[in-house]
């Protein structure tokens, strides 16, 4: 790849999100690692700028648009370009609530984080990405999201990730005429905060398609869903 390239992971501070800045990181991407937490983000990044990888931090919460703005105003001033975003970070607060009982308060926030902020946040850099001629958008999603196996259980969590993977054919299929290809992956159940300790994979393994989808030569696939490197059922 390209070792100009810019990146941009979303909750980067930990789990999967960490794993892939330190990917992309070894592959000779400039990787701004963001997070919510400036202590945390901070922490994280510099821990891989200390291996020597050109990974550095920003803070973004993105849940907050004035946040989500402010950074990319700053991308587009400092480097006026970036190539691969990925929309990573999440929330799932669900776990053990059935649908018909669940609050609207979970069911807004994991809206909130999950789908409206990877919206945003390509709503914000993709036009920098069409200037440039070049684009990756990888949208972290869930099997959980997957409508060929939805069933009970995880309400909000599943809904916004079939919506994520709404997002991805719209906005994929918006683009048909440029090099920006969007497109959707689930880790697998990989051994995280989020996935909890009896997952079985762990994040070098959940990271795999993430780095897949981020390095896509421009002849690659676009408004399509993939675990590793192999197309995953909608
Ligand atoms: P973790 O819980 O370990 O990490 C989630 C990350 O998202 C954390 O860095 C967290 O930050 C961040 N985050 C949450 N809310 C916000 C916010 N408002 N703004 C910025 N960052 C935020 O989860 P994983 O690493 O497991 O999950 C990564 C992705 O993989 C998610 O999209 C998840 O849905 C998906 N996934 C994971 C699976 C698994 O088995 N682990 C299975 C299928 C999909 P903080 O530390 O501040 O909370």
């Amino acid at each position: 790849m390209d070792t100009s390239r810019i990146a941009l992971v979303t909750g980067g501070n930990r789990g999967i999100g960490l794993e892939v800045c330190r990917q992309l990181g070894a592959r000779g991407v400039r990787t701004l690692l963001t997070a919510r937490s400036e202590e945390k983000g901070r922490a994280a990044a510099d821990a891989l700028a200390a291996e020597g990888l050109p990974v550095s931090f920003l803070p973004l919460d993105v849940t907050d648009e004035a946040s989500a703005r402010r950074i990319a105003e700053h991308v587009a001033r400092e480097f006026g370009r970036l190539d691969v975003l990925v929309n990573n970070a999440a929330i799932s607060l669900d776990r053990k609530i059935p649908g018909l009982e669940i609050g609207m308060d979970v069911v807004r926030a994991t809206i909130d984080t999950n789908v409206y902020g990877p919206l945003l946040l390509t709503q914000l850099f993709v036009p920098l990405m069409v200037k440039n001629g070049y684009g990756r958008v990888v949208n972290v999603s869930s099997g959980l999201g997957s409508f060929s196996r939805i069933a009970a259980g995880k309400l909000a969590y599943r809904l916004s990730k079939a919506a994520l993977n709404a997002m991805t054919r719209v906005l994929a299929d918006e683009l048909r005429d440029t090099n920006v290809l969007v497109n959707a992956v689930t880790p697998g159940w990989v051994r995280t905060h989020l996935g909890g300790i009896r997952a079985e994979r762990s994040t070098e393994e959940g990271a795999e398609g993430i780095l897949f989808l981020a390095t896509l030569p421009d002849d690659g696939p676009r408004g399509r869903f993939f675990k590793d490197r192999t197309e995953f059922p909608w």
